[in-house]
């Protein structure tokens, strides 16, 4: 029977087989490999994935679409939110320590799941997920652009990321309103070591005004947190690099001598 798509599931099929080759080429599976999928859905990458890795584990939501996936004898299939699965749980249960994240994402909520993963980062090999272009601009800025923000300093912190590949919306059934790409993510070796849900709130502070400069949206935070570093705060935030960020966040978090 004939699925037709549900846009409460951000439903957006991938019907172009060039694309799809490429971004199995871009993900490089090799035999072996324990690969978790997004959001499968009619099996568009799914297919070409475990044809190279032999078995796939599988992350549905949609119970229509977790029934179909369940008659493929390869597939591992969990069905659940994504936003509800607990990675570090289903690597122990794979026997691995890492896995390899891929997917064409639900773009309604696609970051909340990079955020869910950033939280995970430890059980991740690395990630290739194809998201709205608008959000994979945003994600590998460079400072003082537009598109530098909370989502650039919060993943540049903890991935190496690049734009791989610029999918245009008539590669999809139903075609989706905006351009698309995807993102190579993979974890920084030796990521500055500081709390992340300080840096969240220095970043959130920080950008919560982007016209301002510094010392007024910053200033009060820092003092509050016994800040009496160096620090340059006549700039916008979004002209202060990832790294003097982590370095902020590190210093106010470091313990008190
Ligand atoms: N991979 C398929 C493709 O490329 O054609 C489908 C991609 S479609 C953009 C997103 C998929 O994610 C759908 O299969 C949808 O049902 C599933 N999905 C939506 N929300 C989800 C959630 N919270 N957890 C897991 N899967 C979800």
């Amino acid at each position: 029977m004939k699925h037709i798509p549900r846009k409460r599931f951000g439903q957006n099929f991938l019907t172009d087989r060039a694309v799809i080759d490429a971004i199995v080429d871009a993900i490089h599976p090799l035999p072996g490999q324990t690969v978790v999928e997004i959001g499968p859905g009619l099996m568009a990458l799914t297919q070409p994935l475990v044809e190279r890795v032999g078995k796939l584990s599988v992350i549905e939501l949609d119970r229509d679409l977790a029934v179909r996936l369940r008659t493929h004898p390869q597939l591992d299939v969990v069905e659940s939110d994504v936003l509800k699965v607990d990675f570090r749980a289903l690597a122990q249960r794979l026997g691995v320590a890492k896995l390899r994240v891929a997917g064409n994402l639900p773009y309604n909520i696609s970051s909340p799941i990079l955020f869910h993963l950033l939280e995970q980062v430890d059980v991740v090999e690395d990630q290739h997920f194809m998201l709205q272009k608008e959000v994979i601009d945003r994600m590998v800025a460079k400072p003082a652009t537009s598109d530098y923000g909370r989502l650039t300093v919060m993943l540049q912190w903890r991935y190496a990321m690049e734009n791989v590949l610029f999918v245009p919306p008539e590669s999809f059934d139903p075609p989706p309103k905006v351009d698309s790409a995807v993102v190579r993510m993979v974890p920084r070796e030796q990521p500055a070591q500081l709390d992340a849900k300080l840096l969240e709130e220095l970043v959130r502070v920080a950008f919560s005004q982007r016209r301002k400069i510094l010392r007024n949206t910053l200033g009060k935070w820092l003092d509050e947190k016994g800040f009496n570093g160096d620090f340059d705060a006549q700039r916008r935030a979004e002209e202060v690099p990832v790294a003097e960020y982590e370095a902020l966040a590190a210093s106010v978090s470091a313990p008190k001598a």
